[in-house]
């Protein structure tokens, strides 16, 4: 099973100094910043996934690449921009086309793509498509709310199918360099299956299964399995944006052969609890905001709500008490209580009390083996600042990939 990073311009400085929390002066940031791949000894997933939008800069509020960047990214192709070196990673480009999942119609044409694919000189690539935001179960679809909605579905579903059919084409009379993927978007069971059969007769062997991210574990299966009494044995299947470890087993067995995923990456600064994954169980991250150049102590201390030398006292105090227990052990309910303290002052809207109790007593990075828990001990559970969350991120995506490669 191949792992898919999809790629979003996450770099992490290597002089930055956690102690300190200073970087090197001389430090350029194209040169110097790394990539996960770059951090471990050896990649944790097995490809790159690199949209255009993100590329682009269309997604909402993003601007990820500079136009710098992109224009380089274009000249030199992903091998050399990523700097993949020897590493065994493949790379696969797509649209990006939650993006514009709200228009009526994708903004690119099959042309544009196959061009950005040729400049990226990607290993795969993707058909241009259109996400249908819906699902329905056979019943739901009976009913006449689920007929009405049904017209706009199927002709996103046309209009994809439509464009997989010009890339093909295209890929095929152009003789391209890259292995296509056609997607195929569905809202049940039935209509995907319907995609996958369309695709198969275009010529695809390889299919993209799009629209997955939103769903539920069952719908996701329930479609896999409609499309598997249509699927040809030489059909393999990719899904988008899906990351369900538990059902590893059932996706193989439905021809599933790679995935790309996000999450393990986001969910460390992103979700409420779950930050730090090990194999049996995901742990909160200990939160210690900046006092500094943070907007909301900024706009609390304005107002007279905080005091700023009482936040800076505990914010140290916490930074300070998590490195010696890192050092030297002690006391995880002073330790807890402090960070509650400070919480108060910083957000109080829950108590995370127990959930930091548990990744104090368990401190799981330190019998984590990846390079970043070795490298940062405590720090890759304080919730604090890109340089230590994306890194914890980095830690997620190893977790991630080594739970798909343990032999079964
Ligand atoms: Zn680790």
């Amino acid at each position: 099973m191949k792992f898919f990073f999809p790629d979003s311009h996450d770099l992490v400085d290597p002089s930055f100094d956690f102690v300190t929390e200073a970087r090197s002066e001389t430090r350029i940031r194209q040169r110097n910043d790394q990539y996960a791949h770059e951090v471990f000894e050896a990649p944790p997933y097995s490809g790159l996934l690199v949209s255009k939008a993100i590329v682009d800069g269309t997604e909402k509020g993003s601007g990820k690449y500079t136009i710098a960047q992109r224009h380089r990214l274009l000249r030199v192709g992903v091998h050399e921009f990523f700097r993949i070196g020897d590493r065994p990673l493949e790379t696969m480009g797509d649209c990006g086309a939650f993006s514009y999942v709200r228009e009526q119609v994708p903004p690119y044409t099959v042309e544009q793509v196959i061009d950005f694919y040729l400049n990226c000189r990607v290993d795969y690539g993707v058909s241009v498509d259109h996400v249908i935001l819906a699902f329905q179960s056979e019943e739901s679809a009976a009913t006449e709310a689920g007929r009405e909605a049904l017209d706009g579905y199927q002709r996103r579903q046309d209009i994809t199918l439509q464009l997989a059919r010009e890339f093909l084409t295209l890929h095929k009379g152009r003789k391209l360099p890259f292995t296509p993927l056609g997607v195929a978007q569905g809202w049940s069971p039935a209509s995907y299956a319907r995609a996958v059969k369309e695709l198969q007769k275009m010529g695809y062997t390889y299919i993209g299964v799009g629209g997955l991210v939103p769903l539920q574990s069952d719908d996701i299966l329930a479609a896999l399995s409609a499309i598997d009494k249509v699927r040809k044995p030489a059909t393999a299947l990719h899904l988008f944006g899906v990351n369900r470890c538990e059902h590893l087993d059932e996706f193989r067995d439905y021809g599933v052969v790679s995935f790309d995923s996000t999450s393990p990456l986001l969910q460390a600064f992103k979700h409420d609890r779950d930050n730090y994954y090990t194999e049996s169980f995901k742990y909160s991250a200990l939160r210690v905001p900046q006092v500094e150049g943070n907007a909301k102590f900024g706009s609390r201390i304005r107002a007279g709500e905080v005091n700023q030398d009482q936040a800076r006292k505990l914010e140290q105090a916490c930074l300070q008490g998590l490195m010696r227990f890192d050092r030297q052990g002690g006391s995880v309910p002073r330790l807890v209580k402090l960070l509650r303290d400070y919480d108060l002052i910083h957000d109080g809207r829950k108590d995370r009390s127990e959930d930091y109790g548990k990744t104090l007593e368990d401190q799981p990075w330190k019998t984590c083996s990846c390079r970043v828990c070795r490298d940062l001990g405590i720090h890759v559970v304080i919730f604090r600042g890109a340089e230590r969350n994306r890194r914890r991120g980095f830690h997620n995506l190893y977790v991630t990939y080594h739970h798909f490669h343990q032999p079964t």
